[in-house]
């Protein structure tokens, strides 16, 4: 029965090898181990708990972590033994008394009664039986009013574990009957260091800008920059991963690309915009990451700048609202390029930016662009 709620993971998987094993394996989330291994040692255990954040951040591996320390047949406590069939079961996902179910997958309120039957019965062998509940809050209201049920009296061997991406979509008398934790995105140096641990075992050599950019682009979520790599494996020929193969593999642009385009849109320089615009559809340009990217150095950039803060502001604005209508465009290209004429027609006109003081400038800016709304 229990089965067909399996998730069967194969080795070959780069994030799946690199799984923490142990709660000391886990990266960046103190606060959150602490609290469960005290949960354990002192047997102080609620009926269920929620895991939040972002994707990739460590949610299920937590709570099978978790389930591991309830369940292990030497006992319940911290450091699971990770050797007995319980433990072995849990991390290879087809333990008897220990249900992965995907919400996303699993909404409808038939197939919650379903598994909440299940709850019904003792665990077959351990000392809990296990709900592992992934992207919780996508499961129907009717759903979630059938699992309240059960969380308003659970049974005692039953033990709830979920897991959500968006903890706003979870209904607050469901909340209130869980012990929160939220997961902190991965800190950069952490993930960095995480990333070339993987690739000295892997015997891949890595750059530090390469380093830079795959952490930049996972943005603090270890799954995602352990995924990246391992594609940046696939495509590299000689074991070496540089910052030129992360860029043309992703279809993302240099840094000193982003230096041009905003001292064209600074210089309201239309001809070499263009011929910017050019350049990057002769390139694998991934336009949606293009954005994204654009988004992140103009925020650095604003806040650094000294006198155009207002104009990184308004770039930063015109790109999310390009990012929100994105699917009205016939293409990511077409979506890009307008971005950046928009943005250009936020440039206040200056005919020189390196002539006369900065009072005489603003003599000279558009005045109905000040009144222009995005
Ligand atoms: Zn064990």
């Amino acid at each position: 029965m229990a089965d067909i709620y399996f998730w069967y993971r194969v080795d070959h998987i780069l994030a799946n090898k690199w799984r923490p094993n142990t709660f000391d394996e886990v990266l960046g989330q103190d606060t959150t181990v602490q609290a469960l291994k005290n949960a354990l040692d002192r047997s102080l255990l609620h009926y269920c708990y929620i895991f939040t954040g972002i994707r990739g951040v460590g949610k299920t591996t937590l709570a099978r972590l978790f389930a591991k320390s309830l369940n292990c047949e030497q006992g319940l406590q911290a450091h699971a033994c990770g050797q007995c069939s319980s433990c072995v079961g849990i991390k290879e996902g087809n333990d008897l008394d220990c249900y992965e179910i995907d919400a996303a997958s699993r909404t409808k309120v038939e197939e919650t009664l379903k598994i909440l039957d299940l709850a019904t019965y003792p665990p077959t062998r351990s000392r809990y039986k296990i709900f592992l509940i992934d992207e919780v809050h996508m499961l129907s209201n009717h759903s979630f009013n059938a699992l309240l049920k059960t969380l308003e009296q659970p049974p005692s061997h039953v033990k709830f574990l979920l897991a959500t991406t968006d903890i706003s979509r979870i209904p607050d008398t469901v909340r209130s009957r869980c012990i929160e934790f939220t997961l902190n995105p991965g800190k950069k140096d952490d993930v960095q260091s995480h990333i070339r641990r993987v690739c000295e075992a892997e015997d891949y050599q890595i750059d530090d800008q390469a380093l830079e950019t795959i952490v930049d682009q996972a943005n603090g979520s270890v799954r995602d920059a352990i995924t990246l790599l391992q594609t940046l494996m696939t495509a590299s020929n000689d074991r070496t991963i540089t910052n030129d193969l992360v860029e043309r593999v992703m279809g993302i642009v240099s840094e000193h690309v982003y230096e041009e385009l905003v001292k064209h849109l600074e210089s309201n320089h239309r001809e070499k915009i263009l011929s910017f615009l050019e350049h990057l559809s002769n390139q694998q340009t991934n336009y949606m990451r293009l954005i994204d990217q654009c988004i992140v150095k103009m925020s650095r950039l604003a806040k650094i700048s000294q006198s155009n803060g207002s104009n990184f502001q308004n770039w930063i604005q015109i790109a999310l609202l390009t990012k929100r209508d994105a699917a009205l465009y016939p293409s990511m290209k077409i979506a890009f390029e307008m971005m950046i004429m928009r943005m250009l027609e936020f440039v206040p006109k200056i005919n020189n930016l390196n002539q006369g003081p900065i009072t005489d400038q603003k003599k000279n800016y558009h005045k109905d662009k000040s009144t222009q709304s995005i």
